[in-house]
């Protein structure tokens, strides 16, 4: 099977996490402030705070944002669960707006039209890796005074109008789960400039208490207070040993990312009636994911019957997302259901992640066009 997404860890990983468990800190120790101090060089970003999920990491930032019961945050529909649930986590609402037909993201009309006096937030998400409208969002969220936060979780390296995903938001939200760019097993960051977020989110990754147990053993101490309801979201320093050793490939992880998409792109080119999604002019696109759009849904080009062929030949083919306001949590709860965002939904029926990692080789990449080739054109 050639997986849609996959990690790649080499000797120097696997020798820097041995070093971290030789060392005295296995968790709240150095390796945590200079994993967070590289990520934020790497981003353009003042501060990174280091969690232990990209769902804590927009937990995080949503609770820094101020965000709480009966604030209303604007999230697009084609997204991962996670970027509306860290709303309803702060017992918010999350309302779903619809994303452009082009590039699936976010539109800044939409938000405008479902905004409310009780709008408190927007959450953009850069969808595939390619960063959002970050102008028209920003000033938008400027107008009317709104918190802007990224769910950056795609698009860890991506470039918008010469800037870094990671600076274009107030808060910005990665993850390390194995799929996306960098990997430490589980683990998510939020990057800011601004110093008093950063310190909220400190001090909720930690039970809600002012001082970690490094620094009480520095003031030999043994005193603490919780100032608010926190939770335990701290990473491991054996995570951010792997954290920051990775970081050192993610510009070759990237070019490798790239150039898959490109070798596909040359592919669809000569295709017919399966065609990849847009991309700006103005925009480093990241390319966590690849995704390719059935332009008709007859016979043998129906989706979900690509799907199953592709699988079935072991191409590991997926699809990003079902629309969050479609799944029944949000259907129970928030009385969501079709229609709401029409474009996201008719989005979802058409589209087709392919495999796309930096351990995939020419030949696979060639084998999937393929085979896509084959059986979508079949019919
Ligand atoms: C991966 C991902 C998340 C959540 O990250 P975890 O590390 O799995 O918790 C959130 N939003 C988006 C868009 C993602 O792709």
């Amino acid at each position: 099977m050639i997986p849609y997404g996959r990690q790649w860890i080499d000797e120097e990983d696997i020798a820097a996490v041995v070093a971290a468990l030789r060392s005295d800190w296995l968790t709240t120790g150095p390796k945590v402030a200079e994993f967070e101090e590289a990520f934020a060089r790497a981003v353009g970003a003042r501060e990174a705070v280091a969690v232990n999920s990209g769902t804590a990491a927009l937990h995080a930032a949503v609770h820094a944002a101020g965000i709480g019961p009966g604030d209303e945050v604007i999230v697009p529909a084609l997204t991962f669960a996670a970027t509306a649930n860290c709303v309803v986590f702060q017992g918010a609402i999350p309302v779903f707006a619809d994303v452009d037909p082009e590039r699936l993201l976010l539109r800044p009309e939409e938000v405008e039209a479902r905004r409310t006096a009780r709008t408190r937030a927007v959450i953009a998400v850069d969808y595939a890796g390619h960063p959002a409208d970050y102008d028209a969002l920003r000033e938008l969220c400027r107008r009317h005074r709104l918190s802007l936060i990224a769910d950056g979780c795609h698009a860890l390296g991506g470039i918008y109008k010469g800037r870094p995903v990671g600076a274009l938001a107030d808060l910005t939200a990665f993850s390390f789960h194995p799929v996306k760019h960098i990997t430490t097993g589980e683990g998510g960051m939020v990057a800011t400039d601004d110093p008093e977020l950063a310190r909220r989110m400190r001090v909720f990754r930690n039970h809600g208490i002012t001082s970690d147990h490094r620094e009480r053993e520095r003031r030999g101490s043994w005193f603490y207070e919780m100032v608010e309801l926190g939770w335990n979201y701290r990473i491991t320093d054996l995570q951010c040993a792997l954290g920051l050793s990775q970081l050192k490939k993610l510009t070759r992880f990237l070019e490798r990312r790239r150039e898959i998409a490109a070798r596909y792109d040359r592919f669809f080119k000569t295709l017919e009636g399966i065609r990849p999604l847009a991309v700006s002019g103005d925009v480093a696109h990241a390319y966590h994911l690849y995704v390719v759009r059935l332009e008709t849904s007859l016979g043998g080009r129906d989706r979900d019957r690509l799907f199953s062929a592709l699988r079935a030949e072991g191409i590991g083919v997926n699809v990003h997302y079902l629309p969050v306001h479609l799944h029944p949590f949000y259907r129970r709860r928030f009385h969501t259901g079709e229609g709401m965002c029409p474009i996201a939904e008719e989005a979802a029926r058409r589209i087709l992640s392919l495999p796309i990692h930096p351990g995939m080789s020419e030949d696979e990449v060639d084998a999937v066009c393929e085979a896509v080739g084959r059986l979508g054109a079949a019919g």
